[in-house]
């Protein structure tokens, strides 16, 4: 680089700088979500380099994804440090990329031969495994649970013989008992070893153990790499901290950088306690926290600071302008909000909002079901992050073959529904509740995404057989089925960390699912807090929450909204809600709303349900038009935010109530 290089200094806020400046010796940046960490890391690399203090290829920076590092790569590249920039640039990697290329070079040296084959997928040796250990039932969601299991002892440098303990001391649900486990891991590093290859926990494994054990190894290293930066800090694993302290060596020229409030991966054996007690490991580092927020407005950033509330250290600022408030939803079924959410999609997008720029993030994948469908239904595109689309899943595709096979022998005695479940018990599947294991749970969430499809039908055309569910089925398979490069995302809050759009929906908000049911210890249920956490800070502008009442149309009412939006969204700040319409009058208006408008309202409806020949809360309830009179909405996005108003209500009321709320005669006359 040949810029003057207190020029890299200028971007950055005071905090940041004063990290940036630190270019030696321990450093540990404690950071909230959008406050510029990668960025301060990137800087304080070019600044570090540009003034002469660390030689470019003397410098590590390691990141966990391939995306991450990529990121991080092209950021180097543009302040001009970066491979390929001229000169030998600073490496930008993975922890495993720079273990596979370390272990190629040095590996024929310490393995006495070539470097081992990697073995980039387990389950073809984790299937041997299981069935040496006596395992019976080894299809493939059972192996991925297995594999799992396995990662997780392996990357919490977790010794076989403990793995009982500990697995029950951390709240594992392996798919096997824990002694069975055991047989399985050793069983698995066997086939292994027979083979001559390596997996991906070994590669680290073996990397650091070479270090460790070879003076020359370690010596030719730690003269190459003399400087260490960690981004996303606080999902190092135990196997990882272990690499990372072979490479040091003792010495301490590390900077760090973490949010602890954004650890969701645990349950793979990643944990901030590094990251958190890195004061205590290197005494007189500097430690610098960030909390201004350049990515959320303000309204954005006061709910993210209230989710965790005194649980963080870290009170984000936000730095943007001031933006709309956050909205809360509640709903009486899971396909009303579904349909709600797609309609404020549609309503976006046709007023000029890209779709890429909007989200719909759920907790289990098994969520997707629902707005794959609505949104199909409101003609929106959407893509899937990190999922695969319901009707592509393989035990939905299994699903329907038995059911389109079932659906011409039925008996037609039997309910519907009850057939459904029927046919799905040869699937393995039982509606009592998911068994243990990540994989598993989320199969038998899909297929009781299926059931409630099945209910759905049945609630509200009582006579449905099953080939009228395998012909709705097919239908929406069909619709949903248009493959798309640009459009809504649709992703779990797990898939959306480390993004961020302008809008964002986080949905499905009940107890049960978030926190998830099987989450059951404080700690795990923190981690599921720091999920919404995740969720709220991907927004840049706009965020709505949203719960439901009943999984179904017509269902029983449940359903209750999370723990963690208790005192935070307002109590009966119901939406849709009937029951809390007919207990409303309209002497219990909410805060801010106009009576007078609210009269207005309900005259005019009581004329359409009139000229309708319907009852009035059949056009709009009684707790839609407080909403309205609240929220008075004078263009067709903020009516579709109001709770109550889906695409239908929409198509069929919405000139009126705007017009009505801009106090303008309605355009269709009282009685159309
Ligand atoms: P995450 O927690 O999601 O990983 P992060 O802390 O790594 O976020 P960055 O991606 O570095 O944050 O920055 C978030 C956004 O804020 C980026 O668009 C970045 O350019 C901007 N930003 C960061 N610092 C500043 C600053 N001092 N002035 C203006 N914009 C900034
Ligand atoms: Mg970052």
């Amino acid at each position: 680089m040949d810029q003057d290089p207190d020029s890299v200094l200028a971007g950055l806020d005071p905090e940041q700088e004063e990290a940036a400046r630190a270019v030696r010796g321990p450093v540990c940046i404690l950071a909230g979500a959008g406050t510029g960490k990668t960025r301060t890391i990137t800087h304080r690399i070019a600044y570090a380099v540009g003034t002469g203090a660390v030689p470019p290829g003397q410098l590590l920076a390691v990141t966990f994804t391939a995306r991450a590092a990529g990121e991080m790569r092209t950021r180097l590249r543009v302040l001009g440090v970066g491979r390929g920039s001229g000169g030998p640039g600073v490496q930008a990697l993975t922890f495993h990329a720079a273990a596979l290329r370390q272990l190629r070079y040095f590996g024929p040296r310490v393995l006495g031969g070539p470097v081992p084959e990697l073995l980039d997928n387990k389950i073809r040796l984790v299937g041997t495994a299981a069935a040496k250990a006596g395992v019976r039932d080894t299809n493939r969601t059972v192996l991925r649970d297995l594999a799992a299991e396995i990662e997780w002892a392996k990357v919490t440098l977790c010794p076989q013989a403990l793995y009982p303990a500990r697995a029950a001391e951390a709240g594992r649900e392996p798919p096997v008992p824990a002694a069975t486990m055991v047989a399985v891991m050793a069983a698995y590093e066997d086939a292994k070893a027979r083979g001559g290859v390596l997996d991906f926990e070994d590669l680290l494994l073996v990397t650091a153990a070479a270090i460790e054990e070879h003076r020359d190894v370690a010596e030719e290293l730690r003269s190459r790499y003399r400087h260490f930066v960690v981004d996303e800090y606080q999902d190092v694993s135990p196997l990882q901290q272990r690499l990372l302290d072979a490479w040091l060596g003792g010495r301490d020229d590390l900077c760090v950088v973490g949010d602890p409030n954004q650890t969701i991966y645990s349950f793979t054996g990643a944990t901030p306690s590094y990251l958190l007690g890195f004061g205590r490991r290197h005494p007189g580092a500097t430690v610098v926290r960030l909390v201004r927020d350049y990515r959320s407005t303000p309204q954005v950033v006061e709910l993210a600071n209230r989710v965790l509330g005194k649980r963080s250290a870290l009170r984000l600022v936000g730095q943007r302008p001031a933006g709309p408030r956050p909205t809360f939803a509640e709903y009486d079924d899971e396909p009303a909000e579904a349909a709600a959410v797609a309609a404020q999609c549609r309503a976006r997008i046709d007023a000029g909002t890209p779709a890429s720029e909007l989200a719909v993030l759920y907790r289990v994948n098994a969520q997707s079901e629902a707005y794959e469908r609505a949104l199909a239904d409101a003609g929106v595109p959407y893509v899937l992050r990190g999922g695969e689309r319901f009707f592509d899943r393989v035990e939905i595709k299994q699903a329907m073959l038995l059911l389109r096979g079932a659906g011409r022998s039925a008996d037609p005695a039997t309910k519907m529904v009850d057939t459904v479940r029927d046919v799905l018990s040869g699937l393995n599947w039982s509606p009592s509740a998911p068994p243990p294991g990540g994989t598993a749970r989320e199969r038998w969430e899909s297929l009781a995404a299926l059931v409630a499809v099945a209910e759905e039908l049945a609630a509200v055309q009582p006579e449905a057989a099953l080939a009228d569910l395998v012909a709705e089925l097919e239908q929406r398979a069909a619709a949903q089925h248009a493959p798309t490069v640009q459009g809504v995302t649709l992703a779990s809050l797990h898939a959306a960390k480390g993004l961020e759009w302008d809008v964002v929906f986080l949905v499905g908000l009940v107890e049960g699912t978030l926190p998830i049911q099987h989450a059951l210890t404080d700690e795990q249920v923190d981690e599921e807090r720091r999920l919404l956490y995740v969720g709220v800070t991907r927004a840049r502008e706009s965020i709505s929450l949203s719960w439901s009442l009943s999984r179904t149309p017509g269902g029983p009412r449940r359903r209750r909204r999370t723990r963690f939006l208790h005192g935070i969204a307002p109590e009966g700040s119901s939406g849709t809600g009937t029951p809390a319409a007919r207990r409303r009058g309209p002497a219990e208006l909410p805060d801010g709303a106009d009576p007078e408008l609210f009269s207005r309202l309900r005259a005019w409806r009581s004329a359409r349900a009139e000229a309708q020949k319907v009852p009035a809360y059949v056009v709009l309830t009684d707790a839609t038009l407080a909403q309205l009179a609240a929220r008075q909405p004078l263009d067709v996005p903020a009516l579709v935010a109001v709770p109550g108003i889906g695409q239908q209500k929409l198509d069929r009321y919405g000139e009126d109530v705007l017009a009505i709320v801009r106090g303008e005669p309605a355009p269709s006359g009282a009685g159309a």
